[in-house]
């Protein structure tokens, strides 16, 4: 799939795919929840692992863990290659031209704050912007209004629709010379929304911005090409795509990251310490103070394997039909308002039920082993856009089946039943 094109529709018909044979790759989906089957529709918050990965995993801190970097012993050899080794994962992954440009972190929220605060403190002051937009994770807002408190810039958002989707053109009217920075999410949490990431750089890079792309929901939806998008920097996290928590990855531009001051100071980032002065390490590793999670970047990496083995676009193929299936099913159920309707949507499927607050809808799917998120889904902003507190959301993964959305929708019926 090209990088930005659609999600939803991919161009070429999906080959085969058997949901119930990649499920049976995910032990925990097993599970029993209230004396039925586990149904996970809760993959966007975070995604179940597969044996490939737990397995990776276990392998590495049977046989091969010690810290990175430091040693001459074998084990600490090994371990890091294994550390190196998935940072070159990574990078083919998403099509980076260089390891240097790969930093790893503990997930989006780590990846944003470290261009905030080491790209972004050091160079705005009073007079330049930032642009971020309407529907945007909490993640991709916060750390910019801490910029703007620290340095005098101003943060401006771009507006949606009310079906969720970006209005692009006021986005472009927004971008001035003053533009330092855009900020924008390539899938929305919240509603599904897949944004023009390509048309939005190209039109930042005209007005001489950098955009910082928040990837954390396109990432296990959608083949990525960093240099095809022509992002400056790419965050996701490895929770979201069938890897473990406590990794993720900020990709950076090579110019753009050399030219950038450390954020935190530690063992590894540096070449060398002395009371006086100390020096800063080669790219990446000036960015990663500390020992690093070794495990989840060979978690992360086994993860990537695993995607590519299933077909990254037959498996945004599959969930695509999964979410045009659940979306028509709900809709017809009465009360239920679907929140977030965009033409471009990836995987997520937002709604409300009237009369009904979305966390007793959620406790009632639950008692049925329906496992969907309720609240605002830190994304407070796009909740008092559409005036409500919360919403219900199911969100679909490589493993789920029509069996799945079946299962959802009666659940949903017959919340619709207790409630009445
Ligand atoms: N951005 C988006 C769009 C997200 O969905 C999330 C996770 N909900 C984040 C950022 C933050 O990711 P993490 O908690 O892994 O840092």
């Amino acid at each position: 799939m090209a990088a930005d094109a659609s999600i939803l529709t991919p161009a070429t018909p999906a080959p085969p795919y058997d949901a119930a044979r990649v499920r049976r790759d995910f032990p925990i989906l097993a599970t029993h929840v209230s004396g039925h089957p586990l149904v996970y529709l809760d993959s966007a918050a975070s995604s179940q692992q597969p044996l490939a990965v737990l397995r990776a995993v276990e392998d590495y801190a049977t046989h091969s863990h010690a810290n990175v970097h430091r040693g001459v012993h074998a084990l600490s050899q090994a371990a890091t290659a294994a550390f190196e080794g998935a940072r070159e994962r990574v990078r083919r992954f998403i099509a980076a031209p260089s390891t240097r440009e790969i930093v790893f972190v503990r997930g989006t929220t780590e990846a944003i704050n470290l261009v905030a605060q080491a790209y972004a403190r050091p160079r705005f002051g009073p007079g330049d912007e930032i642009l971020i937009t309407a529907l945007e994770h909490h993640a991709n807002i916060v750390p910019w209004q801490m910029v703007c408190e620290q340095t005098g810039c101003t943060l401006k958002v771009a507006p949606i629709n009310r079906r969720g989707e970006l209005l692009t053109e006021e986005l472009e009217q927004l971008l001035s010379p003053r533009t330092r920075l855009v900020a924008i999410a390539h899938v929305s949490n919240a509603l599904g929304t897949v944004l023009p990431v390509k048309r939005i750089v190209d039109a930042a890079h005209a007005q001489g911005a950098v955009v910082v792309v928040d990837g954390a929901q396109a990432v296990p939806h959608a083949r990525v090409d960093v240099r095809a998008l022509g992002a400056d920097f790419y965050a996701f996290s490895g929770h979201k795509m069938y890897a473990p928590t406590g990794i993720g990855v900020l990709y950076a531009r090579e110019e753009l990251l050399g030219a950038m001051p450390p954020w935190q100071g530690g063992g590894d980032m540096i070449r060398t310490v002395s009371f006086e002065k100390s020096t800063w390490n080669e790219l990446p590793w000036r960015f990663e103070a500390g020992t690093p999670n070794i495990s989840g970047a060979v978690g992360l990496a086994a993860a990537m394997d695993y995607l590519e083995d299933l077909g990254i676009e037959a498996v945004a193929a599959h969930e695509s039909r999964l979410l045009a299936l659940a979306t028509a099913e709900l809709a017809r159920l009465p009360g239920i308002t679907l929140v977030g309707t965009a033409a471009r949507k990836a995987s997520v499927l937002s709604f409300t039920l009237a009369g009904v607050h979305a966390h007793d809808l959620g406790t009632i799917l639950d008692t049925q082993g329906v496992a969907v998120r309720t609240g605002h889904h830190c994304a407070m902003p796009v909740m008092t856009f559409f005036g409500i507190p919360a919403t219900a959301r199911a969100s679909f993964g490589c493993y789920n089946t029509e069996e799945d959305v079946a299962r959802f929708i009666a659940a949903v019926a017959r919340a619709r039943e207790v409630f009445a």
